[in-house]
């Protein structure tokens, strides 16, 4: 069963942490984008049913009724299985609630970062804890009770009481789903070019080292799985049945169109790239009637090990894999990284802090 992508990069501020292509844009970009993408939508082939649909970006929660409406008509397999909009607080309202749940949506994903105020004035985000409790409240009134809260560990201001206090958060929400993602310091983000070159700027200055943003981290795997949401991913946390239907297949191999920009699809052989920003895309659908910018053949066995090892289930390599592998796995096996057990390899509580460290083998071993 396969499932659906599909990006809308544009946001009401850019946030200092953020290194996807997405932010403030022209009216204008955003009124080219939307006839962008329907037009590669309307065109796509469907070689199969969806069972999920992800609306991801950017921020799809800023997208009108109207706009919103005809995208999801063009999505075959309504009622979907499991269909996600990502959601920033402060932009949920109770009508767009009821459109949601009126048109198939049934899972948000709340783009909270942190409950505590100081984390948020660094971050350029405005809600509070009360934005939160309030918007969950109207979203499950509007029959919407699926829900993710994502948080950063690693926000300038954070400290451990602090981070504390937005787990605390978090488990008095209950949104039986939690993203923990470890700020990424790249050049790709205000925040993280400004603690790469030691300045100042949006708080970097007060972001917390590397032991520190590990500590947090691990502390959140322990307080959530105290509390029953258990780590079935790197990132990813949830109470049994809650785990991201669309997400896993990522991870387990299995296919998916993306529309939009710096959508990528995968139908089992061959992987496609969109072009990244949002200019782009618009550019080359209108001159070409396509925006993909790259295919590649999958590295199917490569893969199965890349993505499939950040599952808590870890992976279950065939008799050929065992002994292809066999250098990396018995190097990790013995430094105490990797585990085997019941046919499966997987990764151990170490292998999960140092990840890239032991997956990135897997690609060239
Ligand atoms: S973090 Fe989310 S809301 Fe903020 S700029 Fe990035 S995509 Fe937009």
């Amino acid at each position: 069963m396969a499932g659906v992508y599909i990006a809308y990069p544009f946001c009401a501020q850019k946030c200092t942490f953020c290194n996807f292509a997405s932010g403030v844009f022209p009216r204008e970009l955003e009124r080219r984008y939307m006839a962008a993408l329907l037009a590669e939508m309307r065109a796509h082939e469907w070689a199969w049913t969806p069972e999920t649909v992800y609306l991801g970006g950017g921020t799809p929660s800023l997208i009108s009724k109207e706009a919103l409406t005809s995208v999801l008509e063009l999505v075959p397999g309504r009622p979907w299985a499991e269909a996600t909009i990502e959601a920033a607080p402060g932009s949920i309202t109770a009508d767009r609630a009821t459109a949601w749940h009126e048109l198939g949506i049934n899972r948000v994903s709340l783009g909270v970062q942190s409950f505590v105020a100081a984390e948020l004035a660094r971050t350029g985000r405005r809600h509070t804890p009360e934005t939160v409790a309030r918007e969950m409240e109207l979203l499950r009134k509007a029959g919407l009770t699926r829900f993710n809260i994502d948080l950063i560990a690693g926000l300038p201001a954070q400290t451990m009481e602090s981070w504390r206090e937005s787990l605390h958060w978090v488990l008095r929400l209950d949104p039986g789903h939690v993203s923990v993602y470890m700020l990424e310091v790249d050049d790709d983000s205000r925040l993280g070019r400004e603690i790469r070159r030691h300045g100042l700027r949006y708080g970097a200055g007060e972001a917390p080292d590397e032991d520190l943003t590990t500590t947090l981290y691990e502390t959140a795997i322990d307080e959530l799985a105290r509390a029953g949401v258990r780590q079935y991913e790197i990132s990813n946390f949830a109470r049994r049945g809650e785990e991201s239907r669309h997400n896993l297949k990522y991870w387990k191999l299995e296919p998916y169109v993306g529309f939009g920009a710096d959508a990528h699809s995968f139908d089992g052989k061959t992987r496609r790239a969109n072009a990244e920003t949002p200019a782009d895309y618009c550019d080359r659908m209108e001159r070409d009637g396509t925006a993909v910018a790259e295919t590649t053949p999958a590295r199917l066995v490569e893969e199965k090990f890349l993505v499939g090892l950040r599952l808590a289930e870890g992976v279950h390599p065939s008799a050929e894999e065992w002994g292809r592998f066999r250098v990396p796995i018995e190097r990790f096996t013995r430094a105490g990284l990797l585990e085997a057990g019941g046919g499966a390899l997987r990764l151990t509580r170490r292998g999960v802090l140092l990840s890239n460290e032991v997956l990135q083998e897997f690609l060239c071993p």
